[in-house]
């Protein structure tokens, strides 16, 4: 009996021996008086890699974006975003519920958005109108199957925003998976956009943790949004030490999860009743439609996991979604993909 082979998401992975001996070892201090060394390290690290001037330890991808999203704007505004982003989906609404702002999506294609769209959307003085406060764009795109927003479009969007007077936040939970199978740095993809959340507790290894960069002025806020939304940590550095120790060794590796996310893509692609192009996976996310739409995807998802392949739930569109990871080798791959042809829709009956 082998383990089973987790492809449900890049968070799963965990520390290596080396990042937890680092961890171990982590000098500390209280981080609410600035005196936490190690968490220090990390966030000018964090700042000089994605080219701004300073940065802030969060506890999540969803906390950075929050509070990016509360120290750009004022109650009242409204926040462009895509139609398909992970702010919108998937982050229970903080940014209403907590920043009184209104989520305003443009049709998104591969993680760019709509650009015409934003310049229709982007408000104008009038009694009736909530100011517009920010546009948000993520990189790599999740829903879109780990697709990259390159650097050129990066510029017109953030050209485009900025001569409105409007601010651009990068959601780059996965932007050095980006930068690596582009080869290109954060800071170049940034394109002059104001600020940006990464995470370190997806395909980078770490246990915990979002980081959060930006220039000194809107660090000084964004410290004391995090405060109010509870989340001053005092001896962090053990946790800032994962990350520390995940920019310094675990970047470069991101470029075999890619290579295995093409294998898997490539094997899919090949097995009747499964749908995908393998030329769309840009990074480490494959998401592949089934024939039969959901019904037969939730029975697929629940046989392959019955012979020890876990996948993501079907999404509304019914098409399941596989990452790879720090911890998942070619052998694995394999392995997932025979287990996908025994068990696709229109597997020969034996
Ligand atoms: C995972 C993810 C987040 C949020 O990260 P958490 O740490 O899970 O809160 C934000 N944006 C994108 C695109 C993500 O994939």
């Amino acid at each position: 009996m082998t383990s089973a082979i987790d492809l449900r998401s890049d968070t799963v992975t965990l520390p290596s021996p080396e990042m937890r001996d680092a961890m171990y070892q982590a000098e500390l201090g209280d981080d609410v008086f600035g005196e936490d060394p190690t968490v220090t390290a990390l966030q000018e690290l964090a700042a000089q890699r994605t080219g701004q001037e300073a940065a802030l330890f969060v506890t999540s991808g969803t906390q950075g974006n929050l509070v990016a999203a509360l120290t750009h704007t004022r109650r009242g505004d409204e926040v462009i975003c895509g139609d398909q982003c992970h702010v919108l989906l998937y982050e229970v609404a903080g940014c209403s519920a907590l920043g009184g702002l209104q989520l305003r999506p443009v049709p998104s294609h591969r993680g760019e958005l709509d650009l015409a769209a934003i310049r229709a959307t982007i408000r104008g003085e009038n009694v009736h109108y909530p100011r517009t406060g920010l546009v948000t764009i993520e990189n790599t795109h999740n829903r879109h199957s780990g697709a990259i927003v390159d650097v050129d479009s990066m510029r017109a969007l953030v050209s485009l925003s900025h001569g409105a007077g409007v601010p651009v936040h990068v959601d780059g939970a996965r932007i050095f998976n980006a930068a690596v199978a582009r080869g290109v740095s954060v800071a170049a993809l940034m394109a002059g956009a104001d600020s940006i959340t990464f995470c370190l507790s997806k395909g980078l290894g770490c246990p915990v943790g979002s980081v959060l960069c930006g220039s000194r002025d809107f660090i000084a806020l964004a410290r004391k949004y995090r405060k109010m939304l509870g989340a001053g940590m005092r001896q962090v550095g053990v946790l800032a030490a994962a990350g520390l120790y995940a920019l310094n060794h675990m970047i470069d590796r991101l470029a075999e999860d890619h290579e295995n996310a093409r294998r898997l893509a490539l094997g899919i692609a090949g097995i009747p009743g499964l749908f995908v192009d393998p030329e769309a996976i840009d990074t480490n996310i494959v998401i592949f439609g089934v024939q039969g739409g959901t019904p037969a995807a939730e029975r697929f998802r629940a046989d392959v996991a019955n012979a020890g392949v876990k996948t993501g739930p079907p999404g509304a569109d019914g098409r399941i979604r596989v990452v790879t990871h720090y911890g998942i080798d070619s052998g694995h791959t394999d392995r997932a993909l025979a287990v996908f042809a025994r068990c696709a829709p229109l597997a020969p009956v034996r």
